[in-house]
């Protein structure tokens, strides 16, 4: 039976660490702030946003939300962002994505300032992540190397396979595990045998979007699988791993909801921090 590898835990305990960390930050008279913006109704968005924020008030931190309506043009976005740029009280920005097909998602996070960049998607932080330089790094891949660390799982020679290539998860927690030593394969929609590469992993991590994608039959006995997913269903909210199957087979699993999302938004609160921190020069 696998280890339950418990995001909800460990972001428990990595919430009274970083609560310190606030608390130092204001003995010297600075209020970590984050600014995040939502465009249109998605549901799952105003979720997501909404859970943010109240994370930013349990640890004492400054939050700005801005609900704009989905006819915001792509300027009127923009100048949102230059607006929150410019605000000393805010360290990190985030726009929440999806944002609707008239505005451009790149012209987006390409208009945060890299200081405040603390989804770490714009140019200036992917290429830090990919030359191995200091910078923010986003926040699901970092979540997911973190809740292996913490589990004690090396990753040095070890074979990864990712399925999925987006610049949100499947890119960077590529580069990530490339970092720490581990042989990085990268599978996405148009990979062929797909099962027979996921077969070979030590390491499996499911980003796909595609509930329970990955059966009993794609994974290795003893490998260590982290499921990304977040698929809303008729029967629920559902990973891209069938767990009740998987699990039987490997060492370590995360659960879904419980394993991946509680660490994204920790890592969140740790890039605002460290945002906060770098301004202050500490
Ligand atoms: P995207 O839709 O941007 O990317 C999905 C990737 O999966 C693409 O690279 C796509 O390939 C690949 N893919 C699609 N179908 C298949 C298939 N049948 N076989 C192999 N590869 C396939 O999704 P995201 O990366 O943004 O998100 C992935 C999942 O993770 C979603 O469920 C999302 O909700 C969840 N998520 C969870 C987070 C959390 O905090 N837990 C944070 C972010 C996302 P191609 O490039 O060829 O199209």
């Amino acid at each position: 039976m696998a280890i339950l590898l418990d995001g909800k835990k460990l972001s428990a305990s990595l919430r009274e660490e970083l609560k310190a960390r606030v608390e130092a930050l204001k003995a010297r008279g600075i209020t970590p702030g984050l600014g995040v913006i939502r465009v249109g109704d998605d549901a799952a968005s105003e979720v997501y946003v909404r859970n943010k924020a109240r994370m930013c008030e349990r640890l004492g931190m400054h939050s700005v939300v801005l609900h704009l309506p989905e006819d915001t043009t792509q300027e009127q976005l923009l100048a949102r962002i230059d607006e929150m740029n410019r605000d000393p009280a805010l360290h990190g920005i985030l726009v929440q994505l999806p944002l609707p097909p008239h505005i451009q998602e790149d012209a987006v996070t390409a208009r945060i300032d890299p200081k405040k960049d603390v989804d770490g998607f714009c140019s200036e932080s992917l290429g830090a992540l990919l030359k191995g330089e200091p910078g923010f790094v986003p926040c699901t891949p970092k979540g997911i190397l973190r809740l292996m660390e913490s589990a004690g799982i090396s990753l040095r020679g070890k074979h990864a396979v990712v399925v999925g290539r987006s610049m949100i998860v499947g890119k960077p927690v590529s580069l990530l595990l490339l970092s720490q030593d581990a042989t990085v394969t990268v599978c996405h929609s148009r990979t062929q045998n797909l099962r027979d590469i996921t077969r070979q992993a030590d390491v499996l991590v499911a980003a796909v979007g595609k509930p329970q994608l990955i059966t009993g039959d794609f994974v290795k006995e003893g490998a260590v699988v982290v499921d990304v997913g977040i698929n809303r269903t008729p029967d629920g909210l559902l990973g891209d791993v069938l767990f009740d199957e998987v699990q039987a087979k490997a060492s370590a699993i995360t659960p879904v909801p419980g394993g991946v999302g509680p660490m994204t938004i920790i890592m969140l609160m740790e890039n605002t921090i460290e945002a906060a921190e770098r301004a202050a020069q500490i």
